[in-house]
């Protein structure tokens, strides 16, 4: 077993591991901490008495507590796993009873909203850093998760410019063992960049669905029979939960608002060219946005499979 760095992993690299929140991130980790054996202990809490009921069925946790207060005990390593409207009244019910020197991290879509909610209710003499792992699905809860989601992703990490370094270098060992690429960044910087790679286009498949479904009722159907050219890519990121992406929304307004803004400009430009038939710009945008999907996928971050690797399932006779 190596540390991701290629170094053997001998010792876990933490002793008691606390996630709050045990839903398709908390899980993901739940299962790759227990099978890589990043940490000693798994202790485990969620709001849902049925996902905590669930989280013991699957084996994921060591313990499995009611409430965050009892979780965080002697924890040498806490993450919030909870979404991002949820993470500063968590971070005021765990303060008074985190473990001295213990690293308290979050996995949230949105790293500013965090670190002005969280870090003042945490006490000094715990390390916070805030981490974002941008791996995912459109599905939720524990059954969702599994262990190789951060696998190739990135992790990244916007520790405040005081935090400590050891800390800083521990929690990026935990994500390298875990499978990710760690990246380190400013709240502010993060935010601005997910939201036009991540926060904006969940907002344009929100609301391309959200149009169509209106249309549906006209067309009777017709948007779904036909929804292979196009409009079911959408409906996957649509499909994403909606209390995860309500607090997105709320909690990286500015950012989103100011990427919202250019893209109403490019499209108004898009616009142009249809009404004016400039032939010319609409194929050299798009021989542009074609190049840079053959980069995501040289960069590992996506699928060469045509259509998403559906034809080969299809081919299969399975469904996608
Ligand atoms: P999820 O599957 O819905 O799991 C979240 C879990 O947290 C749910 O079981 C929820 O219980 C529980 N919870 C909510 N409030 C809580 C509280 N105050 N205390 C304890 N448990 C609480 O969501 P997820 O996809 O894992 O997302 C979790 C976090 O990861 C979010 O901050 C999100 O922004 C971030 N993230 C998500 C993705 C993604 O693609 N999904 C990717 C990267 C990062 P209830 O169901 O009862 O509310």
């Amino acid at each position: 077993m190596t540390d991701g760095l290629g170094h053997p992993l001998t010792e876990p690299l933490f002793d008691r591991l606390c996630l709050i929140g045990v839903g398709l991130i908390g899980s993901s980790l739940a299962r790759v901490v227990r099978h890589k054996g990043l940490a000693r202990t798994i202790v485990a809490t969620d709001a849902s008495a049925d996902v905590r009921r669930r989280v013991a069925g699957l084996g994921l946790a060591d313990e499995i507590v009611e409430t965050p207060e009892l979780a965080v005990r002697d924890a040498d390593l806490v993450i919030l796993c909870v979404p991002v409207g949820a993470i500063g009244e968590t971070a005021r019910a765990i303060g008074p009873y985190l473990r001295a020197g213990a690293i308290v991290s979050d996995v949230g879509s949105v790293k500013s909203a965090v670190l002005a909610d969280a870090a003042p209710c945490l006490p000094s003499n715990v390390h916070f850093i805030p981490g974002h792992p941008v791996a995912g699905t459109e599905q939720s809860g524990p059954d969702a998760g599994f262990a190789a989601l951060f696998r190739n992703r990135w992790c990244i990490l916007t520790p405040p410019p005081d935090a400590d370094k050891k800390a800083v270098a521990r929690l990026a060992a935990f994500w390298t063992a875990a499978g990710a690429n760690v990246e380190f960044m400013s709240a502010s910087h993060h935010d601005l960049v997910l939201a036009i790679t991540s926060h904006v286009p969940h907002l344009i498949a929100y609301n391309i669905v959200g149009t169509a479904a209106d249309l549906e009722e006209v067309t009777q159907s017709e948007v779904i029979k036909y929804s292979a050219g196009g409009f079911r890519d959408f409906t996957r990121i649509a499909a994403s939960d909606p209390t995860m992406w309500r607090d997105v929304f709320l909690n990286n307004k500015d950012a989103v608002l100011e990427m919202l803004g250019r893209f109403n400009e490019d499209l108004t430009a898009l616009q142009r060219m249809i009404r004016r038939g400039d032939g010319e710009g609409l194929f050299d945008l798009f021989t542009h946005t074609r190049a840079i999907r053959r980069n995501i996928i040289e960069q590992g971050q996506e699928t060469a499979a045509p259509d998403f690797g559906r034809r080969k399932d299809e081919a299969n006779g399975e469904e996608t």
